[in-house]
């Protein structure tokens, strides 16, 4: 993990905002390279589309068409119906290329070139023994939680944990891992993440905003360049663990992070459910979005699977499994259970607090229930070490 950098010693000049540093980053890094020198770390600030306005220039090239993007099956989001595929020898050139706003990037084979920022991910990342996905298909199932759960827990074991949070528009892993009104700060090395305690280092779009109300109202592509700023700029040092903490669904975001992780030997996601039909609906998408993007699956982990009174001891299925829940769905779809984890007031509270749920109640099932899914993730997450 990088030396834990002591905060006082930070200049605090704003720099410009993150949004004009992610959109400006999403304009230029196909030219650059990842490390831009600079002396002194500087906080980065202020994420607050109107209080940073992005230039119309910078807007205009944020917004370019999606064809170096690279879509992950290989056609771009605003491409023709019929579109034949970046990589056809055809592209271009066929029929159906006529009048599609990337015809002229794929006849030249621009649109075939491998963006560089893929191979600045992978430098960054070099050191990053894991590198886990952790997906749901619905909001409000309790993938943050999870998330921040498992990093804790990780940590707890000596391992170096970073804490990625991509979801943009609902940071909440800074809340989570009890770091609000922490700063980011910049230097040579890169964004410095913010440090829990030795071993868990977290960075977060919620770092950044002036203020924790602030809505964070982006398109798709600004998004994105934010994420890849966030992959290739953030100096973690070496990591045993870097668990990156996605919106719900599979979007933009999502594309972005498969396509810009795509030579960095990603280990695979951890998909997080209630056992409820309607949660299991999403989550079949979110498998069938892995296998399209040949991202392995770790597994599926039950959360708020069961809730037992502290009173009476009573085991009440709040979020019942009509359909079977998440190990049923499992089986159905040949993808890997990692385990439940149940209902209980106290994760909520740990959650608020900013605290570990192992710290907070050491002998409760949930502890046990994290540290059992801990070891399965591990034990899968090793074999890919040793191959
Ligand atoms: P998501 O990231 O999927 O949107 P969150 O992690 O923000 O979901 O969790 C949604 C809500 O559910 C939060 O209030 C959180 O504290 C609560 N929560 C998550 N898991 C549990 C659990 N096992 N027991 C009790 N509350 C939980």
């Amino acid at each position: 993990m990088a030396e834990r950098p002591p905060l006082a010693a930070f200049a605090c000049g704003t720099l410009f905002g993150v949004a004009a540093a992610g959109a400006m980053g999403y304009a230029v890094s196909r030219r650059t390279t990842t490390s831009s020198v600079k002396s002194k770390p500087e906080k980065v600030s202020a994420v607050n589309a109107s209080a940073n306005p992005v230039s119309a220039a910078e807007v205009r090239e944020v917004e370019k068409p999606a064809s170096q993007e690279v879509a992950a099956d290989d056609i771009p989001d605003n491409a023709a119906e019929d579109c034949v595929g970046v990589s056809s020898d055809l592209a271009g050139k066929a029929s159906g290329c006529a009048g599609c706003p990337n015809q002229a990037a794929c006849a030249s084979g621009e649109a075939k070139k491998p963006d560089p920022a893929v191979m600045d991910v992978k430098e960054r990342l070099a050191d990053v023994k894991r590198k886990i996905l952790v997906l749901s298909g619905k909001g409000g199932v309790g993938k943050s939680t999870v998330s921040s759960q498992l990093a804790f827990g990780m940590s707890a074991r000596n391992m170096d944990v970073g804490l990625l949070d991509v979801d943009i528009c609902g940071p909440s892993v800074p809340r989570m891992a009890g770091l609000v009104g922490q700063d980011v700060h910049n230097s040579g090395e890169g964004w410095s993440p913010v440090y829990v305690n030795d071993h868990l280092a977290v960075m977060s779009i919620g770092f950044m905003l002036p203020n924790q109300d602030d809505a964070i109202i982006w398109r798709g592509p600004r998004k994105n360049g934010l994420i890849k700023q966030f992959l290739t700029d953030v100096n973690w040092g070496p990591l045993d663990a870097l668990l990156i903490d996605t919106p719900p669904g599979t979007s933009d975001e999502h594309l972005s992070i498969v396509t810009y992780l795509q030579e960095s030997s990603m280990d695979g996601a951890v998909i997080v459910t209630t056992p409820q039909e309607v949660s299991l609906m999403d989550v079949r998408k979110e498998i069938n979005f892995c296998k399209k993007v040949k991202l392995p699956i770790i597994g599926v982990i039950e959360n708020m699977c069961g809730f037992v009174c502290p009173n009476c001891s009573h085991e009440e299925h709040i979020f019942s499994a009509t359909t079977g829940g998440a190990e049923k769905m499992c089986k159905d779809m040949d993808v890997p259970f990692l385990g439940r984890i149940p209902l209980d007031g106290r994760v909520a509270k740990a959650a608020d607090g900013g605290l570990s749920i192992s710290d907070l109640c050491p002998d409760g099932p949930v502890a046990k229930c994290v540290a059992a899914v801990i070891d399965e993730i591990l034990r899968v997450t090793d074999k890919n070490q040793s191959q």
